[in-house]
């Protein structure tokens, strides 16, 4: 599926993170790319790079994904600006953390419409295309935690579990009409992402060990798209959690849980203290 110097690439949440580092692992393979976020500065510093890394070609459009039919419109974009489409790369997202009756059911909306529902519209936009020509890959980038769920981040759980849902029931599916799907579960991974999640009074953000280079989550992204991978796990705290979901759930969640209520509790005592 990836082809040096052909494949045509929409990757969404480009401007930082992850994102930044996928926009550079396929500037390597000399991929044409569109690139999507909010922030068009970001934006133009990635796409300088991504040209200077050898893409022949980078597109840049500031969308709000927060925004319903926005995952179609760029979807129609980026068909138009690049004639095609081979990789589509669902990544843009954030989090929230805190108990689930202090977030409302406005910011369950958002945070849905951003992590799920516009990769979803975007999935839809694209699979014509995709089933048309017997070709084509989809990318959702998931997490650790949309395998296993963890208390005080319910809403991005919820997002994260439809994601690894969507992307493992579309496998199945699209197999045998060409179209690769793949989900990738990263685990804590030192970008942006904890800066701009959304964190309710007190509320500590859940760190589970080191985080990893976001270059290591595109590589894998890279080696999910040219083998075709249904799930891809990755850092070893992430892969013994999902090895403990499995084999013992109920002692699992219940071991997080005790640790996040502790870490809770030693929260609100420092801040007591101050
Ligand atoms: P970053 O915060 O660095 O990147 C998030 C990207 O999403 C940014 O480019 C941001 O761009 C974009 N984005 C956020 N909201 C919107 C919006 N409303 N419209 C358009 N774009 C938006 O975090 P990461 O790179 O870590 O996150 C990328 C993905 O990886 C997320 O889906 C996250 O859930 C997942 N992940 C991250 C982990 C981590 O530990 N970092 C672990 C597991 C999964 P802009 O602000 O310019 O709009």
């Amino acid at each position: 599926m990836l082809k040096t110097g052909i494949s045509k690439i929409l990757i969404t949440g480009a401007s930082s993170g992850i994102g930044e580092a996928v926009a550079y692992a396929f500037s390597d393979f000399k991929c044409q790319l569109f690139l999507v976020a909010r922030r068009q500065e970001q934006l133009n510093r990635v796409a300088e790079s991504c040209l200077k890394k050898g893409a022949p070609q980078v597109i840049c459009q500031k969308h709000d994904l927060s925004i319903p039919g926005q995952g179609t419109v760029i979807v129609q974009e980026c068909l138009k600006t690049l004639e095609g489409l081979d990789i589509l790369i669902c990544n843009a997202g954030y989090g929230i953390y805190g108990p689930t009756i202090n977030i409302s059911p406005d910011q369950m909306s958002r945070i849905w419409q951003v992590n799920y529902q516009s990769g979803y519209e975007s999935i839809h936009a694209a699979l014509p295309y995709f089933l048309s020509r017997r070709e084509g890959h989809i990318v959702l980038v998931s997490s650790v935690i949309g395998k296993q769920a963890i208390p005080f981040s319910a809403t991005y759980c919820a997002t994260k579990f439809a994601q690894v849902g969507l992307g493992n029931a579309m496998w199945g599916e699209l197999k045998k009409h060409g179209v690769g799907v793949s989900v990738i579960c990263p685990g804590a991974t030192a970008t942006e992402f904890q800066e701009a999640s959304h964190k309710v009074e007190n509320q500590k953000s859940t760190s589970w060990g080191r985080a990893q280079n976001p270059m290591v989550v595109a590589r894998a992204i890279v080696r999910a798209v040219q083998q075709k991978k249904r799930e891809t796990h990755l850092t070893v705290g992430g892969k013994i959690l999902c090895l403990l979901e499995r084999l013992v759930p109920s002692l699992t969640i219940q071991a997080i849980t005790w640790i996040l209520n502790r870490r809770q509790t030693t929260t609100k005592t420092d801040t007591n203290d101050n």
